[in-house]
């Protein structure tokens, strides 16, 4: 477990689906890699407004899922996710939460927007990480476009809400 004072970055993240919740994104982190997870890669996950595949398939969105902040990885089942090292970015696991947004090809809803930014002004505030310490899977070596958002931009909108 990571002390707090060892959280030194946030890294944004997508799941690049056009659908799905905490449940599914734990579904396909311990059961369809290889070798599997030992649970969500992900500490938080925020919501669209298509939960399930049904939901999507349909046509039938739901405005309370929509930028809905949900706990991800907790290994110990104790309800704190920011203690758990989690599997999101390689190399960046020890010293950083990650944070994914539902969503397909850069597509965020404004509900989703606002939950991200609020929750990183949150921990940035409680872990005393600068803002400039807000990055998108991209800008940590990978060969990624994830989370398929300028984060400059993000960063931008950070400044602001102060
Ligand atoms: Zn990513």
């Amino acid at each position: 477990m990571p002390a707090p004072e060892l959280i030194t970055h946030l890294i944004l993240h997508t799941t690049a689906g056009s659908w799905g919740s905490v449940e599914s994104i734990r579904r396909q982190h311990t059961t369809e890699r290889n070798p599997p997870w030992a649970d969500i890669g992900y500490h938080y996950l925020v919501g669209n407004p298509f939960p399930t595949f049904e939901t999507w398939k349909h046509k039938r969105p739901s405005i309370e899922n929509d930028g809905k902040l949900f706990p991800g990885r907790d290994l110990d089942h104790d309800g704190d996710v920011d203690e758990e090292i989690g599997a999101h970015a390689i190399g960046w696991n020890g010293r950083s939460i990650g944070i994914a947004y539902v969503g397909e090809g850069g597509h965020i809803t404004g509900a989703q927007l606002h939950e991200m930014l609020s929750l990183c002004r949150d921990l940035c505030h409680r872990y005393r990480i600068p803002f400039k310490n807000v990055i998108g899977h991209y800008e940590t070596g990978a060969n990624k476009t994830c989370p398929d958002l300028d984060m400059d931009h993000f960063r931008e909108l950070l400044g602001l809400l102060q």
